[in-house]
């Protein structure tokens, strides 16, 4: 019965693109035929184009920030002209202090001090959001607006010029060298796009308790967001001041600040092609007013319908176009994931079929002796008036399955969110293998080894099924181990897009991933919703084997009573918050209590 081979239903050839060696290589090509390009304009572009392009290089750096803690991380932030001018400020000062090492190490430490000044705005976003965060940094901008207007640039006073450093001394060779500087920008933020980072920037936007839930702490996530976009604000800044050599606050203002964000809304800045794109917009829309003879005031008003625009849609112009490109891509993967799930080698169907019909799943009696992997004890939950969970004292042994049930509303969902940590202010005690969880937050008790899926979807769609399976798992896992994994549970292949995925789809991803994790318990809340009837029977015949396994015992809620008969050895039952109920199968469904409250369920007492 238990299928030790991985299903291999026929999938889609790697594309080139995707593959290890290739996948390293073509960002540093795509780097270098930029260097090579802009060598090419730094020598031919009149010197005016030439003092627009530093401009637009400067502008693609500033909103390629802006991708990462907006585009990834989801936080609006509305002060990054703010973090230019603390980049420009570094090297005006470094500059009148004859400071050693020249323009590049000013650059740098600019950036550094721009990367703290960032992780201090960005500690109110771990409380606030929306629009309170949006406010908050504006003031921020603003504050640093008129302090700047107050004490100007260091050097300015006596018109101290920046010096650049002596190899891209003038316009054409400093383009050159802001060039460079994007190449390489550009590659930091690529790599840590696809770094865990990266992972927990796309995930905390998506769902802060999907995060904690996978073990990764919300806060360094949004942290990490604010210092990368702050420090890339810096360097902005810092190639401004090389630029202007004489920098003044009217470079910097919270408007421009907030018409840098809207471009970066629309372009859709977490791609770098399209920050590039949006640094381009940046020079050019005041250029094109300037030409025809329109204030360039008039730039914000476009900026700002162009901004409205993207929000409404819900899409960036980048991603419109990505998702265009990938569709036909999309749907071979889509249809891989279906092939695998449904069509079954032929024991696997006798597999289902065997679901459909055995009434039991049977108990190991070893189980029972052996030391419980969770206790729960006394556990009480209060919503105001409403007891939600009323005096719940059960344990899962080791490596078993345990089905909760009872009718919607009893409080399964409450039970699993104050054993996964996120209902501190509960009554009672959880202990994991003996140890008291109390007091330790979410992330912790995953890291523990204490896993849990989520009734609705908090999957990130911005991350590939691979990307987000190995954010997910917190492990070194080779590439076969998670496609033989993906393959067991009928999962699109590892570089599928989760956009692409439709819910069930994600939820199967979802179960996967915290699977491969490693845990010692994992709780599954509904994991078969949104899936058909075959594709249920499916994932409850993977379910039954994931102890054996992967060593893992399961609490599985699940309404199918059929389902839960045939796959949980152990029940709990709960009804109004309380445990009607709990032990081994049959105890349980012969028990009075759990034959009355189900009164009517006839398939229960079949
Ligand atoms: P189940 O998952 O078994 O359907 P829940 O655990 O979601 O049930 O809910 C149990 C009870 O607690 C329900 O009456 C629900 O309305 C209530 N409840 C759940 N979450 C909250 C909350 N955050 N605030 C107030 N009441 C809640
Ligand atoms: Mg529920």
């Amino acid at each position: 019965m238990p299928h030790a081979e991985p299903l291999s239903p026929a999938r889609p050839s790697v594309p080139l693109l995707q593959r290890p060696v290739v996948r390293i290589v073509w960002p540093f090509a795509v780097g270098a035929l930029a260097i090579l390009v802009g060598l090419l304009l730094s020598n031919t572009l009149p010197g005016y184009f030439v003092y627009l392009a530093i401009s637009a290089v400067i502008a693609a750096i500033a909103i390629m920030g802006l991708g990462v803690v907006t585009g990834s991380a989801g936080m609006i932030a509305l002060c990054q002209l703010t973090f230019a001018a603390i980049g420009a400020w570094i090297v005006a000062l470094m500059n009148i202090w004859h400071a050693p090492g020249g323009f590049i190490v000013w650059l740098i430490l600019g950036a550094l001090v721009a990367g703290v000044a960032g992780i201090l705005v960005g500690l109110p976003a771990l409380r606030l959001r929306g629009v309170n965060l949006a406010v908050v940094t504006l003031g921020f901008a603003a504050a640093a607006d008129v302090t700047l207007v107050q004490i100007q640039f260091p050097g300015s006073a006596d018109a101290i010029s920046i010096d650049r450093p002596t190899m891209f001394s003038n316009d054409k060779k400093f383009f050159f060298l802001s060039i460079i500087v994007l190449v390489v920008c550009g590659l930091i933020v690529f790599f840590l796009q696809r770094s865990r980072w990266g992972a927990s920037w796309k995930a905390v936007a998506f769902s802060e308790r999907g995060t904690a839930a996978a073990g990764q702490s919300v806060q360094v996530a949004k942290l990490t967001a604010f210092a990368v976009s702050a420090a890339l604000g810096g360097v902005a800044g810092g190639l401004l001041a090389g630029q202007v050599q004489l920098p003044f606050a009217a470079s910097f203002t919270p408007l421009q600040s907030l018409a840098l964000y809207v471009l970066a809304i629309m372009s859709g800045a977490h791609l770098i092609d399209m920050a590039v794109f949006g640094g381009i917009l940046w020079v050019l829309v005041p250029e094109l007013l300037k030409r025809w003879h329109i204030p360039q005031d008039w730039g914000f008003v476009i900026f700002g319908v162009l901004g409205v625009q993207a929000l409404t849609s819900g899409t960036s112009l980048g991603q419109g176009i990505r998702n265009l490109i990938w569709k036909r891509q999309d749907r071979k993967t889509a249809n891989a994931a279906i092939a695998a799930l449904t069509a079954l080698p032929p024991d696997a169907s006798d597999d289902a079929e065997e679901i459909r019909t055995t009434t039991t799943a049977t108990l190991d009696p070893a189980l029972l002796s052996g030391e419980p992997v969770l206790t729960v004890e006394h556990l009480t939950v209060e919503f105001g008036a409403l007891k939600a969970l009323d005096d719940v004292s059960f344990s899962v042994p080791e490596a078993s399955i345990m089905g909760l049930i009872g009718p919607n509303g009893a409080g399964k969902s409450t039970f699993v969110d104050a054993i996964s940590g996120f209902l501190p202010k509960h009554g009672g005690r959880v202990l994991l293998g003996g140890r008291d969880l109390a007091a330790l937050s979410p992330t912790r008790r995953a890291r523990l080894g204490l896993r849990r899926t989520f009734q609705q979807d908090r999957v990130p769609p911005l991350l590939t099924v691979g990307g987000y399976v190995r954010f997910v798992s917190r492990r070194r896992l080779s590439a076969p181990d998670i496609e033989e994994t993906l393959a067991f549970f009928g999962c699109p292949p590892a570089r599928a897009r989760l956009s692409s995925v439709d819910v069930g789809t994600r939820r199967l991803v979802e179960v996967a991933a915290a699977v491969l994790a490693g845990p010692r318990l994992l709780i599954l809340d509904e994991p078969a919703a949104g899936l058909s009837h075959d594709e249920h029977l499916a994932l409850a015949a993977r379910l039954r084997e994931l102890p054996q396994r992967y060593g893992v015992a399961l609490i599985i809620i699940e309404h199918d009573l059929d389902l839960v008969r045939s796959v949980c050895p152990m029940l709990t039952v709960l009804n109004f918050g309380q445990v009607l109920a709990t032990g081994p199968q049959d105890e349980v469904l012969a028990n009075p209590d759990v034959v009355k409250a189900y009164m009517g369920e006839t398939e229960l007492l079949s």
